[in-house]
């Protein structure tokens, strides 16, 4: 007998309330954001304002906006088709993405797992990691190590890994996870103590980025990877902040490989989410089996978008045709200059890589207002906590640097 359920709702009405649930943001007292019409090259355009965007949006946005080399490869690829399942199919912008990543990335990391998002991307990086000791027989080893204060995501798994007191404090969970400072004594000591129940190092390289742009040097990476061939431990590099050039390298894995690299943000030029997990030969091996139980679980439906590995080959392409590295060679360069005599009080501390500057204030509530004084003077900036910040589009131009700087200097110049 065929059924048929029927699911007909009341029309519902506005009641007035705001209907989108914004992020990070407390929705009773949150101030109502700028509505934007536009946005080409470095500038987002608002009813009101013309603003210089100095973050790339969450630092993602590379090229700045709809640049025309992508707009006319997305639009290609939608007038053929814009999305078709991975699960049995594929198609060449998944197929030429993959090829190009292996190409682009050091040592073995051949194997490209897409996802959509920085966030699901790292799920998948720890998911690998586990269930290839799994796979091996060492079901016990699967406690993570990461470092202290750092973000990884908003997910379940990829909170736990993080260790951000402000953001996630209704979800404390940490069960066999471990939170060191860079310092490798402290690594040492804990795969010592544990290594037959660790199976994972991860960490954003050289800069934690929700943090607060905290800085460490390459010598601590070099000594964990030593530490982690020596105890059988996967060491993986969350590059969805620092890849694509943002600290100076294209990516921070071409210093020191890790097992596993996770992409996302600037991979599509900051145009659409879509994120990568690329894993070296020997974790792909792990998996690689006659046993069916041994296949990796996971398939986000929108993996592999062809909009979006379209949209992330033209954006390579340019990233890779364009000088990038020596355009972040130069915003370093002027960051460092413009920034070193910017003086007072309330900053505890100022640090520069590659292109992204951060300004420590002592007092949080030194950096109040700072977004809307920003607005008003061009410039579109958002602080967290005490983390003043610029990681700007690469294609921006030095007075637009430097007019940033320049807006920075005038909020601590006010008294
Ligand atoms: N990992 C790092 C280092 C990040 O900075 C972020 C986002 O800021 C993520 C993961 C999460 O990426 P997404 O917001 O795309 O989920």
């Amino acid at each position: 007998e065929l059924k048929v359920y029927v699911g007909i709702r009341k029309e519902r009405k506005g009641n007035g309330e705001i209907m989108i649930w914004y992020p990070y943001v407390q929705m009773k007292s949150m101030k109502t954001p700028y509505k934007v019409k536009k946005a080409k090259g470095v500038y987002i355009y608002t009813e009101d304002k013309k603003l210089i965007d100095s973050v790339s949006s969450w630092w993602s946005a590379i090229h700045g906006y709809s640049n025309e080399e992508i707009n006319e490869a997305a639009i290609d690829q939608i007038n053929n088709f814009s999305h078709v399942m991975l699960g049995g199919l594929n198609h060449d912008p998944a197929l030429e993405l993959a090829e190009k990543l292996k190409e682009i990335l050091p040592g073995d990391l051949n194997h490209v797992f897409f996802s959509d998002s920085g966030s699901v991307a790292v799920e998948v990086s720890l998911k690998m990691a586990i269930q290839y000791y799994n796979n091996k027989g060492m079901s016990k080893k699967k406690e993570i190590i990461a470092l202290k204060e750092a973000y990884h995501g908003d997910t379940f798994k990829a909170m736990a890994v993080g260790d951000d007191a402000d953001y996630h404090k209704a979800f404390p969970e940490k069960e066999g996870i471990y939170h060191i400072c860079p310092k490798i004594e402290e690594l040492e000591a804990i795969l010592e103590k544990r290594h037959d129940k660790i199976a994972v190092f991860i960490v954003e390289p050289l800069l934690q980025g929700a943090a607060g742009m905290k800085m460490y040097d390459i010598q601590f990476l070099e000594e964990a990877r030593k530490l982690c061939d020596r105890y059988d431990v996967i060491f993986i590099f969350d590059e969805v902040a620092t890849g694509f050039g943002r600290t100076g390298n294209k990516f921070v894995s071409e210093l020191v490989i890790p097992d596993i690299i996770v992409l996302g943000k600037a991979l599509t030029g900051g145009y659409v989410g879509h994120a990568a997990t690329v894993a070296n030969q020997k974790i792909y091996e792990g998996f690689y089996s006659d046993d069916p139980s041994k296949a990796f679980m996971h398939g986000p439906t929108f993996m592999g978008n062809a909009l979006a590995c379209r949209i992330a080959l033209k954006s390579l392409d340019i990233f890779l045709r364009d000088d990038y590295m020596d355009k972040i060679k130069k915003i370093e360069r002027i960051l460092i200059d413009s920034l070193k005599n910017l003086k007072s009080h309330k900053i505890k501390d100022i640090r520069v890589m590659g292109a992204c500057a951060c300004i420590e204030v002592y007092d949080a509530k030194d950096l109040q207002g700072f977004s809307q004084f920003a607005y008003t003077h061009g410039v579109w900036n958002r602080t967290f906590l005490n983390f003043m910040y610029t990681m700007p589009p690469y294609i921006i131009e030095e007075e637009e640097l430097l007019k940033i700087v320049k807006v920075f200097k005038k909020w601590f110049d006010r008294e």
